[in-house]
């Protein structure tokens, strides 16, 4: 099965680093939902061109998002506490 490709806001990709792995990514903001995305350094894009202007595809045969791969993806969602979260 081919994996679909993700339309990400063509000038939205930002390199930056992993806060919890230290792994090198690139967040981008996906369309139409946007919200910031963090793919595995580097974003592959896809040849086939979207209908939307300023939208690009990203290539997820040959790009992985980073909540896919990062060993500490389970603790990114555990992270989403509220505010004010009491200290241990
Ligand atoms: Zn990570």
């Amino acid at each position: 099965m081919t994996p679909h490709p993700i339309a990400i806001e063509q000038h939205s990709q930002q390199r930056g680093r992993c806060r919890s792995c230290d792994a090198p990514i690139v967040w981008a903001v996906t369309v139409p939902n946007a919200r910031r995305m963090p793919f595995n350094d580097p974003v592959i894009l896809s040849p086939v061109m979207d209908p939307r202007e300023g939208v690009v595809l990203v290539d997820m045969d040959r790009t992985t998002s980073h909540f896919a791969t990062c060993p500490d993806a389970a603790r990114w969602r555990r992270n989403k506490a509220p505010q004010g979260a009491r200290v241990r």
